[in-house]
């Protein structure tokens, strides 16, 4: 049986060479004759390859040489704590747009150690579908330490594509669209991403953080989330998820060879229209977001009669489509379509789609 398109949130779908290579290796790397899991992280083998993963992030991204890249533990949420206990002091205020449900928990995670967490704008409805309110009418606090947002929202499949302009370090919560296209890093005080999407295995994560930033963490910050700590150490305070590493090195040696992120962004431009444009143009599917805030890396659809949706994901994942339930929070279906997504998945999705509405 050929391998299904896994369109999973997260964990999802890693780059099929990527899994291959790392099968291969797994119990004799780089001629060592032991796995990579198996070696100390302060053995020059394994400096080599951390420091060749963040050489390719920093080519990837073009990341400016003032802004330090930290390999961290604790996925996603695990920043959310870290950002607030590093950049801002306790009786600080911090802006947060909550664009969704993660900014939402983001939000609630950083009431914890700001005093003032300013919500400054949220998510709308319009006759168009779901929106983030404009600029314009954002409150924004006149001297905040930092302002947060998500530009990619996993759950609802909402995304800001305009960076805000805003006085204070932006901080992006990039979990589910990091190296997904061409990105202006210097505009950002914070770019954090756990890793279980576009980079490699879950419960790791990835912050670039501006130099200047550093030196400020609240006193009671936990010494493995100091960015500072973490910095000066290499991430090597204490030992680091060496597998992951491993593994997300790989994923941005197969991502350069795909072209960077130039070219894969493209790609992923081109998968989404087909999946909007079909969903678009049919009465029995549709998606909630309005046109200008859509996802190309999450994309919620709804059926015209929800009785339908259990026969929908069954047959789907008959026809070697699986991963596609909506996220128990707001039900329907979702199709994840990462980098390692092919446009062949894109493809096999729209073609069981058109298939199932001429069937029921
Ligand atoms: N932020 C976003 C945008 C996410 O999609 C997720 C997880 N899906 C998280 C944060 C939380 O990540 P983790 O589960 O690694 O803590």
């Amino acid at each position: 049986m050929s391998a299904p398109f896994n369109f999973s949130a997260g964990p999802a779908m890693l780059p099929a060479e990527v899994m291959q290579q790392a099968r291969d290796e797994f119990l004799n790397w780089n001629d060592l004759g032991i796995s990579v899991m198996e070696i100390s992280h302060r053995d020059p083998a394994f400096i080599r390859l951390a420091e060749q993963a963040e050489q390719d992030l920093r080519d990837l991204m073009a990341i400016p040489d003032h802004y330090k890249v930290l390999f961290m533990h604790g996925g996603g949420r695990g920043q959310f704590s870290a950002v607030p206990q590093n950049i801002a002091a306790t009786d600080a205020t911090a802006d947060y747009l909550n664009c969704g449900i993660w900014s939402d928990f983001a939000i609630r995670e950083a009431q914890k150690y700001v005093r003032h967490v300013n919500v400054v704008g949220a998510a709308v409805q319009t006759d168009q579908g779901k929106a983030i309110s404009h600029p314009d009418s954002w409150q924004l606090s006149e001297h905040a330490a930092y302002f947060h947002y998500c530009p990619n929202e996993t759950v609802d499949g909402i995304a800001v594509h305009e960076i805000p302009q805003v006085n204070a370090p932006i901080v992006a919560d990039m979990s589910s669209n990091i190296l997904s296209e061409p990105l202006d890093v210097s505009k950002f005080g914070v770019i954090y991403a756990g890793a279980q999407k576009n980079i490699g295995p879950s419960g790791f994560a990835i912050s670039i953080v501006r130099e200047d930033l550093l030196g400020h963490a609240q006193t009671n910050t936990s010494t493995i989330m100091d960015y500072t700590v973490q910095a000066k150490e290499g991430s090597m305070y204490n030992t680091p998820n060496t597998f992951a590493w491993y593994l997300s090195a790989l994923v941005f040696q197969w991502l350069k060879r795909q072209g960077g992120v130039a070219a894969i962004g493209e790609l992923n431009r081109a998968k989404a229209a087909k999946l909007y444009h079909y969903i678009d143009q049919s009465d029995f599917y549709s998606n909630p977001v309005h046109p200008d805030y859509r996802s190309r890396m999450n994309i919620p659809f709804l059926l015209a009669d929800s009785s339908l949706d259990n026969a929908f994901l069954e047959q789907a994942a008959a026809a070697g489509l699986v991963g596609l339930k909506g996220h128990r929070f707001v039900g329907g279906m979702r199709a994840s379509i990462y980098n390692a997504m092919p446009m062949a998945g894109v493809d096999a999705l729209v073609e069981f789609m058109a298939e199932f509405e001429r069937k029921v």
